[in-house]
């Protein structure tokens, strides 16, 4: 097991700072050098990128700076004023607890506000070797009470043509110093420099992982951090993995993700290091019997476990290196099976992607969004072959006789297609519409029986609802899209909804939607249209005008406003406080709970 932060000797506020960031566990670069950075040691340590180097020398920093005295204490160097900024953010947020001062200083941004900074005191600077050798030389950056240097990116220093520069400003710190070089690699330059002016540094070395399994589909989805959710769970209602992992960066996304996934109807469980070694246990023994689909967890939490082979692994956030990727998708596709692993890619992050494609010499294989067209298909295609399957294993034969009968009377084909109806849940069953071939899906709202999910939403006119309230709350809480919404017909004290079926079904999930007003609205199944003549139960005080929302550009059609009630048994009323109806109108997805 990997040592914990508190085993590192960090103090109380370092440990505070590393629990508000969401880290749990150290990454072997800081397990290896926080000890010895503390204990004053020169290091030279090369690890690859996103192994997590910053906090391996910003926490010892931030436990040696004194900041009762508002002096320059450390000196971090890094080659670019992208890399100047994101350290110095970093070290904030890792001194924060303690109130460390960090300053960055970098060529393109006026002197002023550097020299305000410069002037105020602050405990750490952060800066790209030119700028920071102009304040040396103006005189407004005294290095004289620096105990510590750092040199992050070291590499990519020296390729930048820094050398002279750093010499220099290494020329200026006291000769009692604390100095480490951070490096992805240590060429021969690197090594020139350490001699020159480290002491006895202590060599560290983070080996790179071995290469990937072959059997495993690798793939990226592109989603900004907001559409993150929805293109997850489209991807599950389309794969229906068996078992999943999906990797989270901190354990404050891993109780996010799987509480929003609970929420929406998937069985999944969360493993981080609170959780303890039972539970855990507990956990992973559902996971194994396939109670638990998916297991949602960081990293390390999954690193000491042993999880049986899965079908998907999943990383919700692009893994900070080309090791984590590779350790994070071993969990699929061993031992020859067929596995796929798919990562979250933000548009921003899209250079991380390409910097792990290099180091595993190979590319990631592009992966829309499913649409929900994609989703109907897939489950139709699902659906039809368990049907041939029935067909062909002749598990369906005792019921020929019965089809036999049927079929004096009636065309075999409307015997079959009514078998079909009903083995989807009858009336109020999950109907989806066939699939589009080409061009666009067919239109919502023609509302022949079937083809659109009914909700009854608790609020109506009485209670101010809009359309337009429910086209808000519907696009912007529920992520659905508004050409998915057809017909709006509010009442007196509720408001039906015709939605896609793929719509109705995660609105089902959810059972509650905040309006604008900040009033929840219950969603349950509404009672499926009846045919033109049927008598509907009628309302106790008979239907108000309904109002009519006009979405997608069609007008809705008069079908008679009737008291709503859930599909089922249920006596009336008893879907207000009911559990989302998981029955009929659930999709067959493996992982939903069921
Ligand atoms: P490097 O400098 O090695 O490229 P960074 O220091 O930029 O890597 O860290 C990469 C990412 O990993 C950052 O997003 C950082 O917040 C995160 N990180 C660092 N240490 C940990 C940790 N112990 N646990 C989880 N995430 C970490
Ligand atoms: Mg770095």
């Amino acid at each position: 097991m990997p040592p914990t932060f508190a085993e590192l000797e960090l103090d109380a506020d370092g440990l505070r700072a590393v629990e508000a960031l969401g880290f749990e566990t150290p990454t072997p670069i800081q397990a290896q050098t926080i000890p010895l950075l503390l204990a004053g040691r020169d290091v030279l340590a090369q690890a690859q990128t996103g192994t997590g180097k910053t906090a391996a020398f910003a926490l010892p920093i931030a436990q040696r700076v004194e900041t009762a005295r508002r002096k320059v204490q450390a000196l971090v160097l890094a080659p670019t004023r992208e890399l100047a900024i994101q350290v110095s953010r970093a070290m904030q947020d890792l001194g924060r607890t303690r109130g460390l001062a960090v300053l960055p200083v970098y060529g393109g941004q006026g002197y002023d506000q550097q020299l305000r900074g410069l002037r105020a005191g602050v405990h750490v600077v952060v800066g790209t070797p030119g700028r920071v050798m102009d304040h040396i030389r103006r005189g407004t950056l005294d290095l004289s009470t620096v105990n510590t240097v750092v040199l992050d990116e070291a590499d990519e220093m020296l390729d930048m043509g820094f050398v002279e520069d750093i010499e220099f400003i290494l020329g200026k710190v006291p000769e009692e110093r604390q100095i480490a070089l951070f490096s992805a690699t240590i060429p021969k330059r690197i090594d020139a420099l350490a001699q020159r002016y480290q002491r006895k540094p202590a060599r560290i070395s983070i080996a790179r992982e071995a290469a990937t399994a072959p059997q495993t589909r690798q793939m990226y989805v592109e989603t900004h951090h907001r559409e993150k959710v929805r293109a997850l769970t489209r991807i599950l209602d389309l794969e229906s993995p068996s078992s999943a992992i999906i990797f989270c960066r901190t354990k404050r996304e891993v109780d996010e993700l799987s509480g929003t996934l609970q929420g929406r109807g998937y069985t999944a469980a969360a493993i981080h290091g609170d959780i303890t070694q039972v539970q855990r246990e507990r956990l992973l023994l559902a996971f194994r019997d396939g109670r638990v689909a998916l297991l949602i967890a960081t990293e390390v939490a999954a690193r000491g476990l042993d999880i049986p082979d899965v079908t998907h692994v999943f990383n919700y956030d692009i893994p900070g290196s080309a090791d984590a990727y590779i350790h994070r998708i071993g969990r699929t596709g061993r031992m020859g099976r067929k596995g796929d692993a798919i990562t979250f890619v933000a548009p921003s992050e899209t250079r991380k992607l390409r910097f792990i494609e290099r180091q595993i010499r190979q590319s990631l294989m592009k992966m829309p969004v499913p649409t929900t067209a994609d989703i109907a298909a897939r489950r139709e295609e699902m659906f039809r072959s368990s049907l041939v399957t029935a067909i062909e294993s002749g598990a369906a034969s005792r019921y020929t006789s019965l089809v036999g009968t049927l079929a004096k009377d009636h065309d075999p084909l409307q015997v079959a297609a009514a078998a079909i109806y009903l083995a989807n849940g009858g009336p109020g069953g999950r109907h989806e519409e066939p699939a589009a071939e080409e061009g666009p899906p067919p239109r919502r709202g023609s509302a022949s029986e079937g083809e659109v999910a009914r909700l009854h939403l608790d609020a109506g006119r009485a209670q101010g609802v809009s359309p337009s309230d429910i086209v808000a709350a519907f696009t912007s809480e529920a992520e659905v899209s508004g050409r998915e919404i057809g017909a709006i017909d509010i009442y007196g004290d509720f408001t039906l909804v015709e939605v896609a079926p793929v719509v109705g079904t995660l609105l089902l999930a959810r059972a509650t939607l905040p309006l604008r007003s900040g009033r929840d609205v219950q969603i349950t199944a509404a009672e499926p249209k009846r045919p033109p003549g049927a008598t509907a139960p009628g309302r106790p005080s008979g239907p108000r005008k309904g109002h009519k929302g006009a979405i997608g550009g069609r007008a809705s059609h008069g079908h008679k406003p009737r008291r709503p009630t859930t599909s089922g048994s249920r006596p009336p009323g008893a879907h207000k406080r009911r559990k989302p109806a998981r029955g009929a109108a659930r999709p067959a997805g493996v992982g939903k709970r069921g």
